[in-house]
């Protein structure tokens, strides 16, 4: 349920309509626009429906949020106004485009700063690096893990750019927590309920990846979880799903990104290095992605891929990054955004 509140209501009419709302044991989710206050009350439906606060001081209209996720819906901001995150000190959302640039997984020392140094000077605004690795094979490399965390800090602390990496397992949560900016949650986990619950108590950002063969609706179910943790900061991220396609790795579906945006007010980020696993489809597919709509690209990139642990063959080398870098922030200007350089 939306409570839209008049213009002129009063913050005491607000307090009223949020008491209200609380002593049926719902929630109350205030949005302040510039013209007027919506209040969503998410809940038990049967309780919700008991409100009746049509009519009540200050409550323009009473309207009922048609689609099953709530928090993340378009409905809840009658003003259009989209979410903006600030991840230290750079925004995603509205008009701030972020591209978030680095190796598939940490290896070393030598090659995370020098891919950090690379993409930072190239324009790139968040760094990515994942110590836990989801590997399809229990015997492949599974990540440097704690040591891997260290060597993200240490680029942080050298570079200033926010970190991105990877959570799987609820109990590295804490060591985490302490490095990186954005918490992934990956393709495989999209629909680990237990985890996105407890990321979204913990409150800090989430870049969500869209599952592998997960409807947009599904995704939008899944940030749902974090949300209704009270953890606003949530990004949603395609990076293509499985279709009978054998071409390539995975089919991008750059649909998602407009429809996206139509259903929800939730920043949308593409990968294109794992939707294509080639490194010369990951240009164009970029292009494509920021002139789309998108609000953020992930990249994979790495100082030598020929050697790289894991996905090789799609990391971008850091010499051609630059060029990469220029071509997107002008894809991203054709959809009226800008790089979040710092
Ligand atoms: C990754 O970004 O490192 C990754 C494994 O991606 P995905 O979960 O989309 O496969
Ligand atoms: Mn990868």
């Amino acid at each position: 349920m939306m409570i839209v509140m008049k213009p002129t209501a009063s913050e005491e009419e607000i307090a009223a309509v949020i008491a209200r709302v609380e002593s049926v044991g719902a929630t109350a989710h205030v949005s302040k626009g510039a013209e007027v206050t919506v209040i969503g009350a998410i809940g038990d439906r049967e309780h919700v429906a008991r409100l009746e606060l049509d009519g009540a001081p200050g409550v323009s209209q009473v309207v009922p949020i048609l689609k099953p996720y709530k928090l993340s819906s378009t409905q809840l901001r009658p003003g259009g106004e989209r979410s903006v995150f600030d991840i230290g000190g750079r925004k995603i959302g509205g008009e701030h485009f972020a591209l978030i640039a680095g190796p598939c997984t940490v290896e070393s020392r030598d090659q995370l700063l020098d891919t950090a140094r690379a993409v930072r000077d190239a324009g790139a605004t968040m760094l990515r690096g994942g110590a836990y690795k989801p590997r399809t094979s229990p015997y492949a490399f599974q990540g440097l893990g704690r040591a891997g965390l260290r060597l993200l800090a240490e680029a942080k602390e050298e570079t200033g750019m926010p970190i991105v990496t990877e959570l799987m397992d609820v109990r590295d949560l804490e060591p985490i927590a302490e490095v990186a900016d954005v918490v992934q949650i990956g393709a495989r986990n999209m629909q680990n309920y237990t985890l996105l619950s407890e990321i979204g108590r913990a409150g800090i950002p989430v870049l969500l990846k869209r599952g592998l063969s997960a409807t947009l609706e599904e995704l939008l179910m899944a940030a749902e979880y974090v949300l209704k943790e009270g953890n606003e900061r949530v990004m949603l991220c395609e990076r293509g799903i499985r279709t009978f396609e054998t071409a390539y790795r995975f089919t991008l579906d750059l649909m998602a990104v407009p429809v996206l945006k139509q259903l929800s007010h939730l920043p949308v980020v593409v990968d294109p290095s794992h939707a294509s696993g080639r490194r010369d489809l990951v240009g164009p597919l970029s292009l494509a992605a920021a002139a789309v709509g998108a609000d953020g690209i992930i990249v994979e990139v790495h100082p030598n891929p020929d050697e790289a642990i894991c996905d090789g063959p799609q990391q971008l080398r850091i010499e051609d990054f630059a060029e990469y870098a220029s071509l997107v922030e002008q894809a991203a200007a054709l959809a009226g955004k800008a790089f979040a350089r710092a």
